[in-house]
């Protein structure tokens, strides 16, 4: 199994990525923040709840994720392996995270952390909203949020994969297809280090 988080701040081109990493790895992907707007789209209880988090762009509480995440292991038991996209977000999900994986004797083989300037991040979002229908991402107030709690609440995750050894950092600004090449590089050397 290889199980990937793709980490950084909102609109550091995580989902962008995570769509050609599983069509080259076969992974199952995994975004929390997909995962919650399904939840609205279809006006479950939990979604109407985190909705009204989202549109403040605040965290939606750990225990929520991490139930959505839980269950969506196990509707997943026979995958090359995960790749998470917008989670783990906390220290709480974090561990969390690895306990879940402890279990299936499957732990995250890499991080790969976005590294994008903050006024790049805002430009994105903006733009990203002119046409992605997601409320949270046409106020520039809510989007400053959703960068504040990432400092906040988030950076600290990769302090956490960082005692494990197991953070690659990579330059989020360029071409697409020059990011994907980073990646990749990253990802075979660890696929070759894990045989
Ligand atoms: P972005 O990375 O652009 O912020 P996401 O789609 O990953 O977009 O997340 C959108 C929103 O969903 C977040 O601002 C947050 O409110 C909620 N969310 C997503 N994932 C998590 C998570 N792991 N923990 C808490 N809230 C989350």
């Amino acid at each position: 199994m290889f199980n990937l988080i793709l980490f950084g701040p909102p609109g550091s081109g995580k989902g962008t990525q995570s769509e050609k990493l599983i069509d080259r790895y076969g992974l199952k992907h995994l975004s929390t923040g997909d995962l919650l707007r399904s939840e609205i789209a279809r006006q479950s209880a939990l979604g109407l709840e985190a909705k009204k988090v989202m549109d403040k762009g605040q965290l939606v509480p750990d225990e929520v994720v991490i139930g959505m995440i839980s269950s969506a292991l196990d509707q997943n038991p026979d995958v090359n392996g995960f790749l998470f996209d917008g989670f783990p977000r906390t220290s709480a999900q974090a561990e969390a995270l690895d306990k879940l994986l402890e279990h299936r004797q499957a732990p995250i083989s890499v991080m790969i952390a976005l590294d994008v300037s903050e006024e790049e991040l805002v430009k994105r979002l903006m733009k990203r909203g002119e046409t992605s229908g997601r409320s949270d991402d046409t106020n520039e107030q809510v989007i400053r949020s959703r960068i504040t709690e990432y400092h906040n609440k988030t950076a600290a995750v990769a302090d956490h994969y960082q005692k494990f050894d197991k953070v690659k950092m990579i330059a989020g600004e360029g071409s697409i297809e020059e990011i994907f090449a980073c990646i990749c590089i990253e990802i075979d050397l660890r696929k070759l280090q894990q045989t």
